[in-house]
């Protein structure tokens, strides 16, 4: 469960996050959308930690992982870190080590930075390359399967470190429009199988048919949230309405 409030981050001057508030059950799939610029990367690049922010409240499962006192002190906690690993990110760009096969790919941090039994993380590698469908790839070097391949690749790399959380950055954007289809079906299975998620996306059929709750994100805010049909069938706030028509 993701419990954020009155998110506020800074580049400068520039006020990117002003008010954001967002709460994400456990097994709930929340699509993130808005236009570009909005501030989407940087809210969940904001949720673990690979960017501070400059006021607000991240509790994770129960867990404070960042708080603002009332005179406006942000004070992280000190197992934040921790807290933060409990999320698994995947990128636009996959970011795969190109110098690591598939395999290697997977098993590189829970071994490491994990210290886990590497017996153990193989076969749970193993396990989740098969899930999406690239077991047969685990010997080969990420440049050599194609972007759909990679970026399921860094799925299961993200979801060997076991987290209870996922968060998607436009996973499938950077893709060739017949490539999409692969990764967005990874994703719908995991949803299937309960896993938290939080998914900044542009594909809008992905978002009206897997997503629990859509938030539209414009201008530092929260502009409006709601179940899908809601959001695409039904919206009030004008700059939605405008940004709706804009992409369909
Ligand atoms: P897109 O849909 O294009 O991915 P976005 O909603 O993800 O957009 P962000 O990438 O979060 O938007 O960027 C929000 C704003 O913050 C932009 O104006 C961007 O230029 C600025 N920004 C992001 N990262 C930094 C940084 N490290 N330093 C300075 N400004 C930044
Ligand atoms: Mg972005």
């Amino acid at each position: 469960k993701i419990e954020a409030k009155s998110i506020c981050k800074k580049f400068d001057d520039l006020e990117v996050l002003k008010s954001i508030d967002m709460t994400v059950d456990e097994g709930e799939v929340v699509a993130i959308i808005g236009p570009s610029g909005g501030g989407k990367s940087t809210f969940l690049r904001c949720l673990n930690k690979l960017e501070t922010i400059n006021g607000g409240t991240i509790i994770i499962d129960g867990e404070t992982l960042v708080s603002t006192d009332e005179n406006g002190n942000v004070r992280y906690a000190d197992n934040s870190s921790r807290i933060a690993c409990r999320m698994g990110m995947v990128f636009q760009q996959f970011n795969l080590f190109p110098h690591m096969t598939v395999l290697e790919n997977l098993m590189e941090a829970p071994v490491h930075v994990q210290k886990r039994n590497p017996a153990e993380v193989q076969k749970e590698a193993e396990a989740l390359l098969e899930k999406v469908g690239l077991l047969e790839k685990r010997d080969q070097y990420p440049l050599r399967l194609s972007g759909g391949q990679q970026q399921r690749v860094a799925i299961a790399r993200a979801l060997c470190m076991k987290p209870d959380i996922m968060l998607f950055d436009e996973p499938t954007s950077s893709l060739d429009p017949e490539l999409t289809g692969e990764v967005l079906k990874t994703m719908r299975n995991l949803a299937e199988d309960h896993m938290t998620m939080v998914v900044v996306t542009h594909e809008m059929g992905f978002a009206r048919e897997v997503a629990t709750k859509v938030l539209f994100m414009a201008d530092g805010y929260i502009q409006e949230q709601g179940v899908p049909e809601e959001i695409f069938g039904n919206p009030k706030n004008e700059r939605l309405k405008s940004f709706l028509k804009s992409i369909l």
